[in-house]
């Protein structure tokens, strides 16, 4: 299934004065007595309608498998967002080998048929390949870990502008680093997930945020730790269909990670406190980092409110202190996890470094144990209900 975006014109908004259909220079633009569309045939985007449209009614572009027809839209009262178009829904298209394969290794704890939590969104995933990427501008790059510290990490904003990029917390999108490897061959994909809620990192503005560690001799996070304002950056995606947001306010979500392993959660979190602040279900976040310095967003998660999200960190290389590692503070937090892991509205995710994965696991054996609860019968149970997600790279 090819998704195609489609100029639409806002009934709610538009006030009839017919200068679209006098700008528009292939007459894509009609009206009946009651609204003006626009043809799907013969619109070719050109946007010569939009700024003399003194309403702004005009500048709708919906993503959508069937394109509406002039009918259905002269029979409109509003736009029908959320919806992808009047026709039967598409087989959704594979993604490519390349990510396939990323993804599979990056999820291989709990295996490729890990379905999404139950009440997540509906992702949008593949609108954008290797050969037919869509071009984001950069917005801003800034360094987060601080000064003296020895990994270089950074928050990199891509604005795409007027080219649709619909995306979920918990997606990932794909950079194509330019150039050619030392075989001449296109440098593969590199997945990078997504940090930003889906309104994008300032509400309403058609961007989303990256949190790329740069690695030694690495050529994708080279790319994109060094990016400039401005620099056009290839993309691809949005990819992933599993691991992403419960989208319902009951839900507890447990979120553990290392690292760049944050991004999602960063996502996550923004989501609930956009949009359901003030949620009964539990964020928790277990987040190791050797240092303060090394450890992304450090200073605005400080500053999260205690009653948004419980914020536990674990540093592992702090001068006179004892090493302290993720699943030492799963296993400080015992009796609130046992509690939370009793509740089938709760949601486990882990992203990150692989290692954290089996301390991880062990730890919550441990809680389980403690606490009257099967780790061994909850974990497989929570897996196939979509209730937990491993994403380790
Ligand atoms: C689902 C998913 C999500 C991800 N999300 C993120 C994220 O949010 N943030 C993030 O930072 N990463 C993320 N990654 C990892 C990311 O995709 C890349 O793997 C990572 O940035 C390294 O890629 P690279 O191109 O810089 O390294 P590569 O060029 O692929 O190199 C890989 C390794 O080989 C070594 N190497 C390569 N060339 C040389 C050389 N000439 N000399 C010495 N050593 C060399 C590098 O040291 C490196 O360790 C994610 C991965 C997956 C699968
Ligand atoms: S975008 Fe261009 S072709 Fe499409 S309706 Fe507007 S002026 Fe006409
Ligand atoms: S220019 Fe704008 S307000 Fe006027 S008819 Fe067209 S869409 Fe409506």
């Amino acid at each position: 299934m090819e998704l195609k975006r489609q100029h639409l014109i806002d009934p709610v908004v538009c006030i009839r004065c017919n200068t679209c259909e006098e700008a528009c220079p292939v007459d894509a633009i009609t009206h009946d007595g009651t609204n003006y569309v626009v043809s799907f045939d013969k619109c070719t985007g050109c946007r010569t309608c939009v700024s003399p449209c003194p309403t702004g009614a005009i500048d709708n572009w919906l993503l959508v498998d069937q394109p509406w027809s002039i009918d259905d839209q002269f029979g409109w009262d509003e736009l029908p967002l959320g919806q992808t178009g009047p026709g039967p829904a598409e087989p959704a298209p594979l993604p490519p080998g390349e990510v396939s394969d990323l993804l599979a290794a990056a999820t291989s704890t709990t295996g490729p048929s890990v379905p999404p939590p139950a009440s997540a969104s509906k992702p949008y995933f593949n609108l954008y390949s290797r050969d037919k990427p869509v071009t984001a501008r950069v917005a801003g790059n800034m360094r987060i870990t601080g000064e003296g510290a020895e990994s270089d990490i950074h928050h990199v904003v891509l604005d795409f502008s007027h080219n649709a990029f619909p995306f979920l917390e918990g997606q990932s999108i794909g950079i194509v680093p330019p150039g050619v490897d030392a075989k001449g061959r296109a440098h593969n994909i590199r997945l990078y997930s997504i940090a930003s809620p889906r309104e994008g990192e300032r509400s309403g503005c058609n961007n989303l945020a990256l949190t790329v560690k740069r690695v030694a001799g690495g050529v994708g996070s080279n790319y994109v730790c060094d990016l400039k304002k401005g620099d056009e950056v290839s993309v691809a995606g949005p990819f992933g269909q599993a691991f992403l947001m419960p989208d319902d306010p009951h839900a507890n979500i447990i979120m553990i990670c290392t690292g760049t392993g944050s991004a999602p959660f960063r996502a996550f979190t923004e989501r609930r406190r956009r949009n359901a602040a003030d949620a009964p279900g539990k964020l928790m976040l277990f987040f190791g980092a050797r240092t303060p310095e090394e450890l992304p967003y450090f200073g605005p998660l400080m500053k999260l409110p205690k009653s948004l999200i419980d914020v536990n960190l674990a540093f592992s290389r702090v001068a006179d202190q004892p090493k302290q590692y993720v699943q030492d503070k799963l296993r400080e937090r015992a009796d609130d996890l046992a509690a939370l892991l009793a509740s089938p509205q709760t949601h486990i995710f882990i992203c990150g470094l692989k290692g954290m994965e089996q301390g991880s696991d062990e730890a919550f054996a441990d809680i389980c144990r403690l606490h009257g609860l099967d780790w061994a019968g909850l974990r497989p149970k929570m897996r196939e209900e979509g209730r937990y997600h491993v994403e380790t790279y």
